[in-house]
């Protein structure tokens, strides 16, 4: 990507580094921030290896039709062997986390708490109904005074995730330090969240946050004790065909399961019964269990891009079961 060279940043990051940067895009991965959109969104051009094993060049400019199809395309179109990635000058953030702020605080007062940094995300069990929100602010920006919607800074490190060392995390406290060591929570030389998990998350509009919050803070004695953490982030709407932020400003709800499968899924049916009429879109890369008609009405550009992949790869050599269950061209 050339970011090793001094000097360069993108505008955000997942929660982890660990990623690579053709799955994170491939896949829809995102962090948070009322003015930040998607890892893929930063890509301007991109190399694959087609079906056929010719290299196929797409570029933002020079096919602004079929490229928003073209990056969040979870591998159905080819190998990606490049991308180019918009970069602006580096910067340093620095991040304080704030406890204590009730669900319902946090519901009626969702604009404010995720406008309080350039970069916020909201922890919770559901059960109990409070939440820790960490604020990340590029240095220069104006830091809040004292708490974020009634919740007090934290005086020590935190972890997301309870019992876990916050050794595992970015510099917290205020401390400044480059973007890519403080945009993502977790550590590249440490084991990110809880490392042995189930993950799930689901975009939704943002105007339908507070609904959605009590929503599931009515689920939150089931969710609570199969739950490590869930976060709550804010994406900027995007163009791009499979990305669940495609043109719309969302609201997520990422879920951080225990690794016991059998015991999630019921979860994630009462989940996608309470989210789905409010729009929910699921992540591509985390676990849900939408059927092929559901996920059909939740994502508006499911059959273009289906009609793509049929162009791009017409034997299927990068379809697997997977994206055949997906994919509305591939189930007839
Ligand atoms: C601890 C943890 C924290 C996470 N935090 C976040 C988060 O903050 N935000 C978020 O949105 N997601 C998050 N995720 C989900 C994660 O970003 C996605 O699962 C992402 O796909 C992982 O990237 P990877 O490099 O491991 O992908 P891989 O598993 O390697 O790839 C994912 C898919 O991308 C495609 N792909 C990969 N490489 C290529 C290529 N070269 N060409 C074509 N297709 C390719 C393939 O379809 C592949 O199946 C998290 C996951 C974990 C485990």
């Amino acid at each position: 990507m050339g970011l090793e060279r001094p000097g360069l940043a993108l505008a955000n990051l997942a929660s982890l580094p660990h990623i690579s940067a053709a799955g994170a895009i491939a896949t829809g991965t995102h962090g948070s921030g009322d003015h930040n959109q998607g890892l893929a969104s930063a890509v301007l051009a991109l190399e694959l290896v087609d079906a056929d094993g010719e290299l196929r060049e797409l570029s933002r400019d020079a096919d602004p039709v079929l490229f928003p199809g073209a990056v969040v395309a979870l591998g159905a179109l080819g190998v990606v062997t490049e991308l180019t990635l918009a970069v602006e000058p580096a910067y340093d953030v620095s991040q304080r986390v704030h406890l204590g702020l009730s669900l319902e605080r946090l519901a009626a007062d969702f604009d404010a708490v995720f406008a309080s940094g350039y970069s916020v995300s909201a922890f919770t069990s559901w059960d109990p109904d409070r939440a820790a929100v960490w604020v990340k602010h590029r240095t220069g920006a104006a830091e809040p005074a004292g708490s974020v919607a009634g919740a007090v800074p934290a005086t020590t490190p935190q972890h997301p995730i309870g019992g876990m060392p916050a050794h595992n995390c970015t510099a917290q406290l205020g401390e400044p330090g480059p973007w890519h060591d403080r945009l993502p929570h977790f550590r590249a030389a440490f084991t990110p969240s809880r490392g042995d998990e189930l993950q799930s998350e689901y975009l939704l509009p943002r105007e339908q946050a507070a609904t959605a919050i009590a929503r599931l803070r009515a689920l939150g004695p089931r969710l609570a004790p199969l739950l490590h953490t869930s976060e709550i982030r804010t994406v900027a709407a995007d163009d791009l065909w499979l990305s669940p932020a495609y043109r719309r400003d969302s609201v997520a709800f990422h879920f951080t399961w225990i690794a016991d499968p059998t015991a999630v899924a019921p979860l994630l049916a009462s989940i996608e019964d309470a989210l789905l009429p409010l729009g929910a879109r699921p992540h591509w890369g985390k676990l849900f269990s939408c059927t092929p008609e559901q996920l059909d009405r939740a994502v508006p550009r499911l059959r273009d891009f289906a009609a793509l992949a049929q162009d791009f790869d017409p034997k299927g050599k990068f379809r697997n079961d997977l994206l055949a269950t997906w994919l509305p061209a591939s189930q007839a």
